[in-house]
């Protein structure tokens, strides 16, 4: 992996052990020469909605389409507000432009990174149509505060689960508490396919029913087109690969915890920086282990000249990406998204990051904190 002694990501840890099962998926594939929505799809969108605890979940070929089938099946559209995250991943923003929809940014609660109740409250029109929490990082949202509010105010609620897979709040998962709930597998999520591939969960049977023909072109019936649909469908291949990582998902989300746990307690104490949160009652999917300090920059050339490669998610927050300049927000118009993106550094954290090389990590932001923060 390039020149880095300890790169950001490394696959062979959580690919290597399944060689021989992927292998056998791939042959299984090949003799069934069935390529799109097949058997492999279908057995994959049981597992998943099981897991999630959700009725439905419906394969897509990406986080984005999930996203932007969630929006439609719910009729939103032109002349609808809705509510995102100041500072997420453009794709949730893109998914509401694609819908005509208007997009109200928000910023987010300083201290978790995500939308809070009181935080979308504040934003409400009666124009305001749905809302889209975003557990970035793998921490879970507020939700039952977010749920209880828009069932007062009738809003829509679609959660972006996309990095957050297996985050839960007490029993109940991240993507399970919307009407519709978008989920990426893009192949560095927690739950990864090798290529692209997405997926969206309901209880609704109505909603599920107009998601499964908007994937496929409009159609329930081959050559019957009852709507204007896509071709937003989830390939075999993939769906095969998915159902045989699914089954270790807890597993490696129980490695996730145990390699953030280490850097908690190894980084911990060290003045002007902070660390990940805490989830009361409730589980974070670490994603990504994000610190936060306002000497971000000058760190991650210290670590990068260790040899260790770190990642900024995100260092321009969208409302300052030239694609939404037509909205013409100033710069300073959601100043907790901007303070969170100039401070923001994420560390190696993947499956099978060994306990040297994350101490190496630790070691090399220790040395940093005692040369120069002291
Ligand atoms: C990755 C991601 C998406 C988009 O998923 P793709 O599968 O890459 O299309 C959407 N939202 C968030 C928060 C993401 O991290």
């Amino acid at each position: 992996m390039g020149s880095y002694a300890v790169p950001f990501l490394d696959f062979s840890g959580i690919h290597g052990p399944l060689r021989e099962e992927f292998g056998q998926a791939f042959q299984a594939f090949l003799e069934r020469q069935w390529y799109v929505l097949g058997s492999e799809v279908s057995r994959f969108e049981s597992d998943y909605a099981q897991y999630i605890g959700q009725g439905h979940s419906i394969g897509v070929g990406s986080g984005m389409a999930a996203l932007h089938l969630a929006l439609i099946a719910q009729g939103i559209g032109p002349g609808d507000q809705v509510i995102v995250p100041a500072n997420t991943y453009v794709a949730t923003w893109l998914a509401v432009a694609y819908t005509g929809a208007e997009l109200v940014p928000v910023d987010p609660d300083p201290w978790t990174a995500n939308l809070s109740a009181s935080g979308i409250q504040r934003a409400i029109s009666d124009r305001t149509k749905a809302v889209i929490p975003v557990h970035l990082y793998g921490m879970p949202c507020p939700m039952l505060e977010i749920m209880d509010l828009a069932r007062q105010k009738n809003l829509i609620v679609i959660e972006d689960n996309a990095q957050a897979h297996g985050a839960r709040l007490g029993t109940k998962m991240t993507g399970s508490f919307g009407q519709a709930n978008a989920h990426s597998f893009y192949p560095t999520k927690i739950l990864g396919a090798l290529g692209e591939a997405g997926a969206i969960t309901t209880d609704d049977d109505g909603i599920a029913g107009q998601l499964r023909m908007l994937r496929n072109y409009g159609q329930r019936e081959r050559y019957q087109n009852e709507v204007i649909g896509y071709n937003y469908r989830l390939d075999e291949l993939q769906a095969a690969l998915l159902n045989v990582k699914l089954k270790y998902l807890d597993v490696w989300l129980e490695e996730r915890h145990r390699l953030a746990a280490r850097y908690d307690q190894g980084l911990a104490d060290l003045p002007g920086l902070r660390l990940p949160p805490e989830v009361k009652d409730g589980r974070h999917a670490y994603y990504l282990y994000v610190i936060h300090t306002d000497q971000r920059e000058a760190l991650q050339v210290w670590l990068k000249e260790k040899r260790i490669e770190t990642i900024v998610h995100y260092p321009i927050p969208p409302h300052r990406q030239q694609a939404f300049a037509k909205y013409g927000w100033p710069e300073a118009a959601f100043p907790v998204a901007n303070q969170l993106a100039s401070s923001c550094l994420s560390l190696p954290l993947y499956i099978g990051l060994s306990e040297e090389k994350q101490q190496s990590v630790i070691d090399a932001i220790q040395e940093f904190w005692r040369r120069y923060q002291s």
